[in-house]
């Protein structure tokens, strides 16, 4: 490829949208560009590269047994309607409906689409288990579009999704796109950690996510450096322990004047106590209905952990209308003779001894407040956010709060969807059993900016040696020099013959120019042809990561480009 005629131009400086040096790259090395939020073209570079990525993916999941095929993006809406995700995933669904108001969804994934292949293509346990995947356009009405690769509302997407007759042969297809993910992300030159994850809106058992740890991210994860323990701060679980001494005794319990005190901060100071030694209300509507929640003062609550302990789909912070409603008292709401109000306490607030509460009464707290004794929360669970500096559930070695974006996430969904949508096989006992179902999706377009975050320098783009959308990078400097245009012109064919991927910058322009825009687009390999290494009958090599060039003779350049260049 010629850089004369390449559709596609670099940019000296990054627009102001770029907010990573990553994503700052991609732009200015024009690998794409965006049309509107979330919506971007590649350039022929970037596509270079997707097309890279995507070829690895694909040849590891054919390696684990995967069959590649495709499924439609338009989805007729009643199958999400009988998996129930038309409502959880409302938030994200893109609708169309056609000339005779018929209703689809553009799909943000497929587990519905590839049940209902299942369900004509697999009778018997014979024809398991099977894993099938696809390379396909997703679409996610994502409310929180912004610059960047991450979040986007048209996205390509691995998805695989592997059948089986039991949940030990869904162990096993778990553990074969596990290890294919572990290859794919090392292929990509993406460090990646597998976190355990919440299953969310999908729904089912044991998750993880492959995680890239970013101080750009917008997840976070809880690492143990001691025992290895890792999770997604949306499910991390953590060791507590109560801040009541053993042996407290509860004491009477009894109203104290807290005249301007709205927080639990003032509260503790006021009555020079610890945080841990309040309880904390906090009100939610869930699917509609107040719920209370008690927590500790010092602690936060994990709405995924609420969300699963109080069974519900919609949850969101009350707002100040539905608080009145429920008869709150905001400052000073207390659990404490709640009626026909739901409410969920964290595990640890039984585990106290009196704590100081609201007493749903202006201006006032209750000292000496005891679960059991003087309120029962209807559902006690774990449901407190885990934080930089808690213990390891494991092995009690404090926790460190690392910042990632999400590469990839494997989902064991169990029997879920095979039951919502009847996608049974005949097993060897001749009873009809639901199908035991696991799903696995990549980003592709994530990947590859995770990749370019990863592998580079303050100069530019240092492509993993399987992403580079050219193996080599040729330069010619001087290009009014009818000897410099022979050799390398002659180089370029000879390179392309040889079958290295190659591009030439044929462009009349000075050497700084051209030397930047070598290190910002990154290839392996720059071979420079100019009048003072012709002077010598030679080319003159240097490796992206090397900060070394050297000269070698005309007549061997070739066979040390493909060495060179060679993955
Ligand atoms: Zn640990």
């Amino acid at each position: 490829m010629r850089l004369s005629q390449l559709f596609g131009k670099t940019l000296r400086q990054a627009p102001a949208e770029a907010e990573t040096a990553g994503h700052q790259l991609v732009l200015r090395a024009g690998l794409v560009q965006q049309l509107s939020a979330g919506v971007y073209s590649a350039l022929p570079l970037g596509w270079r590269v997707l097309r890279k990525i995507e070829q690895i993916i694909r040849e590891e999941m054919d390696a684990a047994g995967a069959q590649e095929l495709n499924m439609p993006a338009i989805q007729p809406l009643e199958l999400w309607q009988a998996s129930g995700r038309d409502r959880s995933m409302a938030d994200v669904l893109f609708h169309i409906t056609d000339k005779r108001d018929r209703r689809f969804v553009l799909g943000p994934t497929h587990e519905e689409a590839v049940v209902e292949l299942f369900k004509r293509q697999v009778r018997s346990y014979r024809d398991l288990p099977v894993i099938v995947y696809q390379i396909q356009n997703k679409f996610r009405d994502e409310p929180r579009a912004r610059g960047g690769l991450v979040r986007l509302r048209q996205f390509t997407m691995k998805d695989a999704y592997s059948f089986d007759i039991d949940f030990g042969g869904l162990d096993v297809s778990y553990q074969k796109m596990f290890r294919a993910y572990s290859r794919i992300f090392e292929r990509c030159g993406v460090p990646t950690t597998p976190v355990l994850a919440d299953s969310g809106a999908i729904g089912g058992k044991d998750t993880h996510e492959f995680v890239y740890l970013t101080e750009a991210g917008e997840d976070s994860a809880l690492l143990c450096d001691k025992c290895g323990y890792a999770a997604n701060a949306e499910c991390a679980d953590f060791r507590k322990a109560p801040a009541s001494p053993d042996g407290e005794q509860p004491l009477p319990m009894e109203e104290i004047p807290t005249p301007g005190i709205y927080t639990i901060e003032a509260l503790a100071s006021h009555l020079g106590i610890p945080q841990a030694k309040t309880c904390k209300a906090v009100f939610y509507s869930a699917d509609g209905h107040p719920l209370f929640v008690a927590i500790r003062g010092d602690m936060e609550v994990n709405e995924t952990k609420l969300r699963r302990a109080a069974g519900c789909v919609d949850l969101h912070y009350m707002t100040e209308d539905e608080v009145v409603a429920a008869g709150f008292v905001p400052g000073s709401a207390s659990p404490v003779g709640l009626r026909d109000i739901r409410t969920v306490a964290d595990d640890l607030v039984p585990r106290e001894v009196n704590l100081v509460a609201g007493a749903n009464k202006p201006d006032t707290h209750l000292r000496n407040v005891n679960h059991g004794r003087d309120w029962r929360a209807d559902v006690v669970a774990d449901i407190a956010l885990a934080r930089d500096g808690y213990l390891c559930a494991q092995c009690g070695s404090p926790l460190g709060l690392r910042r990632g974006v999400e590469m990839g996430q494997i989902f064991k969904l169990g029997t879920v969807y095979s039951e919502k949508l009847s996608a049974t096989f005949l097993d060897r006992d001749g009873q009809l059993k639901p199908v035991v179902m696991g799903c696995y999706g990549i980003g592709v377009e994530r990947l590859l900016a995770a990749a370019v975050e990863a592998n580079h320098d303050e100069m530019g783009i240092v492509w993993p040696a399987e992403l580079a959308p050219y193996q080599a990078h040729l330069v010619a400097l001087g290009m009014d020099r009818p000897a410099v245009v022979e050799a390398a012109e002659r180089l370029y064919g000879d390179l392309q013959a040889a079958g290295v991927a190659v591009l030439y910058d044929d462009r009349d322009e000075s050497p700084g120019v051209k030397f930047n825009d070598a290190d910002l687009l990154g290839m392996p390999l720059r071979l420079t042809v100019s009048a003072r290494t012709l002077a010598q009958d030679s080319v003159e090599l240097k490796r992206r990561t090397d900060t070394k060039s050297e000269l070698v003779p005309l007549k061997e350049a070739l066979a040390a480009a493909r060495e060179g260049a060679s993955p």
